[in-house]
C-alpha cells in the first residue's frame, strides 16, 4: 500500500515560519560594493588564499562576484554535494565555504584534517531550522520500522541520527531502491521534494512538514500567466517547489539538471523558478538564451528577497575576506557525531559511484 502521511499538517510548517522570521529579523545586512572596493577586496583575497594555501567553494546562489572568484583561485562552483567532495580531492589547507551553515559542515565532516572557514556562521536554511535534532529523534523513534532518508539540507545531528543522506538528483533512485528491498520510508526535511518523490515512486513514505522558503514561494498561477507572455519558453523547476508548480513544469530537477536543461533543450527561452543566483551559470553555459525569473508571491511574510534565498545572499566580500583574514568562523563538528553522520553519506557516495549516478543537487 503506497501510504503517505505528513507530521500535523501546516501546524509545524507555521511555527517554523515564525523562527525563519527572527532568523531574518537578526539577519546582518550587506551593502553594496562599489567597483574600486570590490577591486579592493578581490586582490586582498587572492592574496590571502595564496598565503594560506587555501580555496573558495561556492554555492551557485551565492553573489557572482564570489563565484567568479572561486573559479578564477582554483576552487569551485557547484551544488552542496560537489562542494564538499571538492574539500576532499583538493590539497588546500583551508576550504572557505560560501554557502550555508550545512554546507560547511558536510564539507568538515568528510575533510576533517582540514580548517573550514564560512564568511558567515548565521547563514542557515529553513529546511534545516525546520528538523531540529531532538524532535526529529523523538519522530524518528515513534516509527522506528522506517528507514530514514534525509536530504543533505541539514545539521550533522539529523544526518547522524539518519540511514541515507540523499540529493535532490539522487533521491528518486535512492527511494526507488529502498522499494524494491520492501522498505517503509521516513523522509525529511522538505515536503515538497518528498511529494514529489512519493507521487514519482508510488514509495511509502512518512514525510516531515518543511520547506524552503524561496521555493516555496513559485506560484503556479504566475507561472501560466507568463507562459502566456513567452509559450515557447520551457518552464525549468526544481523540486522543492509547490505540486502545482512542478505539474506545469517541462524539466523537475536538481541544480545541475536545471543547468543542463537549459544547455541542451532546443529553446531560446525559459522560464526558471529555483534561486536567482543560478542565471549567472545559465547565462555563463547558454549565453545566446534567455532566462527569465519565475514569478513568486511577493509580499508573503518570509519572502524577503523572493527568488533569492536570503542567507545565501549573506555571503559578501567582505565576509569573506574578514573571515579568511582572521580564520574566523571555523566550522566544527563533535568528532563522535561526524563519525555517525558520516555513515549515511558515505552510503549515498557509495551507491552513487555503484550505479554511475550524479550526487549533485541543490542547497
Ligand atoms: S535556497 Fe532554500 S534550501 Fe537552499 S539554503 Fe536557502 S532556504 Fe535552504
Amino acid at each position: 500500500m503506497n501510504d503517505v502521511v505528513t507530521m500535523e499538517p501546516g501546524a509545524q510548517l507555521a511555527a517554523d515560519t515564525m523562527v525563519v522570521k527572527q532568523y531574518l529579523d537578526q539577519a546582518v545586512r550587506t551593502s553594496p560594493l562599489d567597483p574600486a572596493e570590490q577591486a579592493s577586496y578581490k586582490k586582498r583575497i587572492k592574496e590571502l588564499l595564496t598565503e594560506k594555501n587555501a580555496r573558495i567553494v561556492a554555492h551557485y546562489y551565492t553573489d557572482s562576484l564570489i563565484q567568479d572568484l572561486a573559479e578564477e583561485t582554483g576552487g569551485f562552483v557547484g551544488d552542496s554535494l560537489e562542494m564538499a567532495r571538492f574539500g576532499t580531492k583538493s590539497d588546500a589547507d583551508i576550504i572557505v565555504v560560501a554557502g550555508v551553515r550545512f554546507m560547511g559542515e558536510s564539507a568538515k565532516i568528510l575533510s576533517a584534517e582540514k580548517t573550514v572557514l564560512m564568511p558567515t556562521l548565521e547563514a542557515t536554511c529553513s529546511l534545516d531550522i525546520a528538523c531540529p535534532i531532538d524532535e526529529f529523534s523523538a519522530f524518528c523513534d515513534q516509527h522506528a520500522d522506517r528507514t530514514v532518508v534525509v536530504y543533505a539540507n541539514t545539521s550533522a545531528a539529523v544526518k547522524a541520527r539518519s540511514d541515507w543522506v540523499v540529493t535532490s538528483s539522487i533521491a528518486l533512485d535512492v527511494v526507488e531502491h529502498l522499494m524494491e528491498q520492501g522498505k517503509k520510508i521516513l523522509w525529511a526535511p522538505d515536503k515538497h521534494l518528498g511529494g514529489y518523490i512519493q507521487k514519482s515512486t508510488g514509495a511509502d513514505m512518512l514525510i516531515w512538514d518543511a520547506a524552503c522558503i524561496v521555493h516555496e514561494e513559485f506560484k503556479s498561477r504566475g507561472l501560466l500567466d507568463m507562459r502566456k507572455l513567452y509559450p515557447d519558453a520551457a518552464i525549468l523547476a526544481h523540486p522543492e517547489s509547490p505540486n502545482d508548480v512542478l505539474e506545469i513544469a517541462d524539466v523537475i530537477g536538481s541544480t545541475t539538471q536545471i543547468i543542463n536543461a537549459a544547455k541542451n533543450l532546443p529553446n531560446e527561452e525559459f522560464i526558471v523558478a529555483t534561486d536567482k543566483g543560478i542565471f549567472h551559470r545559465l547565462q555563463q553555459v547558454a549565453p545566446q538564451k534567455k532566462f527569465i525569473i519565475a514569478p513568486t508571491a511577493g509580499n508573503d511574510a518570509t519572502c524577503r528577497s523572493c527568488a533569492h534565498c536570503p542567507w545565501m545572499g549573506m555571503n559578501s566580500l567582505q565576509s569573506l575576506c574578514d573571515s579568511l583574514e582572521m580564520e574566523s568562523n571555523q566550522i566544527e563538528v563533535d568528532s563522535e557525531l561526524a563519525k555517525q553522520a558520516m555513515i549515511p553519506l558515505q552510503r549515498m557516495l557509495d551507491f552513487a559511484a555503484e550505479n554511475k549516478l550524479k550526487t549533485s543537487g541543490k542547497a
